[in-house]
C-alpha cells in the first residue's frame, strides 16, 4: 500500500509538526521532521490553554496524563485594570499546559533519529509525483509529500502562495511571575483563575501554567500577557530594536530589551494599572515583547505540499487554540489520508475542504475579540461568541 513506501517531510518540529509526524508514522509512513532551529525549542515558558486537539496525541499516544502537564482553574474573572473592580465572573473550568511541557514531551516520543535540526527550509521544487527540499545549509531531501508546519512567517506558504502575515496594529508584553515573588493577596486573586484586565485601550490576562525544573518536578507559577496598541511605523520600530540597534521583526527578548524599554514598561504599569497588575508585572523575572500578525489563505493544498496550523491561517491569540488548530489540521490530515482509498489528491482535496473552513472562521472570531478587547469595547463575561476553542463549522 500506499504508506509503508510514502516519504513523508514535516517542515518544523513544534505543536503541529510533531503532532503530524506522529501520526503519520503511527499509520506507517516515513516521516523526516526539518526543524530551522539548532537545538529543542523553547517556548519561554509561554502559557497555553489546554483544548482538547491540542494534548490529543500525548492523551491517547504516550502515556502522558492531563495532570502530567497541566494546571486548573476554576473560573474566569473580568476586572477593570486601571481600577482592579470587579466587573463579572463565570465558572469555568480550564486547564493550562506550557509550550515547554508540550514540546518534550512530543520530541522524546518522535526520538531525535529522525529529527534533523538545522534545517531552514529555503526552496520546494514539485514536479508532481514528488517534492525536492532545499534548505539553507545547501542540504537537500526528497518526499512524496510535504507538510509545512512551519509556524506564522512559514517560508512554504510565502513560496506556494505568496503570503506574509500582516501586523494586526498591536503587540504583547509577556512574562512569568513565581508565586512566592508575591504576596499572598496577589497570589490568592491570580491563582485558580484566568483573569482578564480591562483597559479602554488594550487588555491583560493571567493565568497559572506548569513549569517544570531540572528534576523533573512541577510547579506553579503566573503568565501574563500586556497587549498595547501601537501603530506601524517609527513608534512600533523603536519598540522592536534591541539593545544592538537591530530591528527585530517578530519577538525582542529578554535579554535583547533596551534598559529604557523595560524601564518604560515598568513605569508604564505602574502609571496605568491597579496595584495587584503592577506587583505581577514586576514579579516577572524575563518579560519580553512580541508583535501580533496573522494571516489568512485562500487554500492549504498545492500539488503534494499542505500547509497546517500557523502555516495555514495565522491567527491571533485571544481564543487560545492556535496549537489546537495546528493539531487538529494533522489528526484530520492523517484520518483523510488513512480513511480513503489510494487518491493521494482526492484525500488532500477532501483535507483541505474540512479544516480550511476552520481556520478562517477561527481567524473571524480572534479578529473580533480584537475589536473588543484592544479598543475598550463591552467584553460580556460569559459571552459565548468569546469562549475559548476553535469554532464549531458546519459543512456546508
Ligand atoms: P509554530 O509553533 O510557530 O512552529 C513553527 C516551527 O517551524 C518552529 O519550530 C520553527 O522554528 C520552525 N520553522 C520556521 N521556519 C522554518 C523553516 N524555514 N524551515 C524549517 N523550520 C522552520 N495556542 C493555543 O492553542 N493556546 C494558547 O493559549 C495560545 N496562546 C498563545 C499566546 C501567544 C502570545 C501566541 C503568539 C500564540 C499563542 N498560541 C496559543 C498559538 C500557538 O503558539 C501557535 O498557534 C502554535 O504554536 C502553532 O503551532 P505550529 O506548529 O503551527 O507553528
Amino acid at each position: 500500500g500506499r504508506t509503508t513506501s510514502t516519504r513523508v517531510a514535516v517542515v518544523g518540529g513544534s505543536i503541529g509538526g510533531m503532532t503530524a509526524a506522529g501520526l503519520l508514522r503511527d499509520a506507517g509512513y516515513q516521516v523526516d521532521v526539518y526543524e530551522r532551529s539548532p537545538g529543542p525549542l523553547s517556548g519561554l515558558g509561554t502559557g497555553i490553554v489546554v483544548q482538547p486537539e491540542l494534548v490529543r496525541f500525548l492523551l491517547e499516544r504516550t502515556t502522558t496524563t492531563l495532570e502530567d502537564i497541566s494546571v486548573p482553574s476554576s473560573s474566569m474573572r473580568y476586572v477593570d485594570a486601571s481600577s482592579g473592580a470587579l466587573i463579572g465572573a463565570t465558572d469555568d473550568s480550564w486547564r493550562f499546559t506550557s509550550y515547554n511541557a508540550l514540546y518534550h514531551r512530543l520530541l522524546e516520543n518522535f526520538g531525535l533519529e529522525r529529527y534533523h535540526f538545522s534545517c531552514n527550509l529555503e526552496r520546494l521544487v514539485d514536479h508532481g509525483d514528488q517534492v525536492d527540499l532545499t534548505f539553507s545549509s545547501g542540504e537537500t531531501a526528497q518526499a512524496d509529500l510535504v507538510v509545512l508546519a512551519d509556524g506564522g512567517a512559514s517560508a512554504g506558504r510565502r513560496q506556494l502562495l505568496g503570503i506574509t502575515p500582516e501586523y494586526a496594529g498591536y503587540v504583547t508584553w509577556r512574562g512569568l511571575a513565581e508565586l512566592d515573588a508575591l504576596s499572598a493577596s496577589t497570589r490568592a486573586f491570580f491563582d485558580d483563575t484566568f483573569t482578564y484586565g480591562l483597559l479602554d485601550d488594550g487588555h491583560l490576562i493571567a493565568y497559572p501554567i506548569p513549569v517544570v525544573d531540572a528534576d523533573g518536578h512541577t510547579r506553579r507559577a503566573l503568565n501574563y500577557q500586556w497587549y498595547w496598541n501601537v501603530p506601524a511605523g517609527p513608534e512600533l520600530d523603536e519598540l522592536m530594536t534591541d539593545r544592538n540597534g537591530v530591528r527585530r521583526p517578530t519577538s525582542v527578548h529578554h535579554h535583547d530589551l533596551r534598559p529604557e524599554l523595560l524601564a518604560e514598561f515598568h513605569s508604564r504599569a505602574s502609571e496605568r494599572l491597579t496595584n495587584t497588575f503592577v506587583e505581577l508585572l514586576h514579579a516577572a523575572e524575563e518579560p519580553f515583547v512580541t508583535v501580533i500578525a496573522d494571516a489568512d489563505v485562500p487554500q492549504m493544498r498545492v500539488g503534494r505540499c499542505v500547509l497546517i496550523g500557523d502555516a495555514a491561517v495565522t491567527p491571533r491569540p485571544h481564543a487560545a487554540a492556535g496549537g489546537a488548530k495546528a493539531a487538529a489540521d494533522a489528526w484530520a490530515l492523517v484520518a483523510a489520508l488513512t480513511d480513503g482509498g489510494d487518491d493521494l489528491d482526492e484525500a488532500l482535496n477532501r483535507w483541505e475542504a474540512q479544516q480550511l473552513p476552520v481556520g478562517r472562521a477561527y481567524l473571524q472570531k480572534v479578529r473580533r475579540m480584537a475589536d473588543v478587547l484592544q479598543h475598550g469595547g463591552s467584553f460580556t463575561p460569559g459571552d459565548p461568541a468569546n469562549r475559548f476553542g476553535l469554532p464549531t463549522v458546519v459543512a456546508g
